[in-house]
């Protein structure tokens, strides 16, 4: 199969800021691509550029065989935008918007119709469906939103941040209708923070932070280059986590220490590594209130490449200033050693 969407080498600079600094990407026909980043990463700019909304500095992105610049007015039929940006006329009622936008993708009027009943029902909005978009609340704004990306069929459908503010009712909706257009043979690109939402229905993902893709591939091989399992544990007694660090330090790797929470995560080899920590910890008296050794989740991932939680989207204070480089370093190394295909 070929691919979707081709991206070389992309540059995009605001002032002195390089949201896109240099930026490779094949995404093949049919996948569903994952882009995760922190707030700022440039996920937001990479998906204006595939939708012919911004011209990069250097550098060039094809979809579909186009030229995102050369071919822009061609492509546009045949891509979506849902999201962040996806414009619905407030004047016009959602029926009519929808429908407005099935008839600029050429669907016929019966079709573009009946996809139009179909998503206002998905997306909870029937009653709604005959009122001016105006009347309605933020969150049926979004859904309208997210429904006039969808409406048109689109061989490549793009969504930033889909899911962002959706109730969760919503969000499974949406899940199982960008399933659905994946069966059809569309392509989807979703810029995401939620690591739960790649997992579930990414079969590649690439993390993108200050404008450079840092790391892409399988989710279970983004988790298998953490080349180990996580050993987390609560410290009962908080004067004690300090210690505890130090003990747990000399066993594993990526050590970290969340002092309010009183707990300490690291990455160890193995169970024995584990073990062997754990004996430590015991012979020394430190308390332990809760214990947890699991295999890496994209969570642990993302945090290791970018040196930040997703949801807190920036750098976490404390001893772990050096972490990043630590991290980074250890994901330099070889791909898709040990597979251990937990998923979350
Ligand atoms: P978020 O998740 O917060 O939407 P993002 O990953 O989508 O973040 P971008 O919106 O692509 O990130 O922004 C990348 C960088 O470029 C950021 O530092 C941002 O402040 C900057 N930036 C984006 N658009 C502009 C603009 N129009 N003018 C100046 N700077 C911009």
């Amino acid at each position: 199969m070929g691919s979707a969407i081709v991206v070389e080498s992309v540059r995009k600079a605001y002032g002195d800021i390089r949201a896109l600094d240099g930026v490779n990407l094949a995404i093949e026909e049919g996948a569903v691509f994952g882009l995760l980043g922190p707030n700022g990463a440039g996920k937001t700019t990479l998906v204006r550029v595939l939708t012919t909304l911004l011209k990069p500095d250097s550098g060039r992105a094809v979809v579909l065989g186009c030229d995102t610049v050369r071919d822009a007015v061609a492509l546009r039929s045949r891509i979506g935008l849902a999201g962040q940006y996806a414009a619905v006329d407030q004047t016009l009622t959602g029926y009519e918007n929808l429908e407005m936008v099935g008839r600029l993708y050429n669907l016929g009027a019966a079709e573009a119709r009946r996809r139009t009943d179909d998503l206002l029902e998905r997306m909870d909005l029937t009653e709604a469906a005959h009122r001016p978009v105006r009347t309605y609340s933020g969150g049926m704004q979004r859904r309208l939103d997210l429904a006039a990306g969808l409406v048109g069929r689109p061989e490549v459908l793009v969504m930033d941040e889909p899911t962002t503010g959706l109730d969760p009712r919503s969000r499974l909706e949406l899940w199982k209708i960008m399933e659905e257009m994946v069966t059809e043979g569309a392509t989807l690109l979703l810029t995401t923070q939620y690591l739960e939402e790649a997992d579930r229905l990414a079969s590649r993902v690439a993390v993108i932070d200050a404008g450079r893709l840092i790391s892409e591939g399988t989710p279970d091989e983004l988790k298998s280059q953490m080349h180990g399992d996580v050993l987390e544990m609560t410290i009962a007694d908080g004067a004690e986590v300090e210690r505890a660090a130090e003990i747990l330090g000399r066993h594993g790797r990526s050590l970290e220490v969340d002092r309010a929470g009183q707990q300490v995560r690291m990455t160890v080899a193995d169970t024995s590594g584990a073990l062997a920590a754990l004996r430590d910890i015991d012979e020394s008296g430190v308390g332990i209130a809760d214990l947890q050794l699991r295999h890496p989740s994209l969570d642990d991932v993302f945090l290791a490449l970018t040196g930040r939680t997703a949801e807190a989207g920036e750098a976490e204070a404390g001893p772990g200033a050096g972490r990043r480089g630590w991290w980074t370093g250890m994901f330099g190394g070889r791909r898709g050693g040990r597979r251990n295909g937990a998923r979350r």
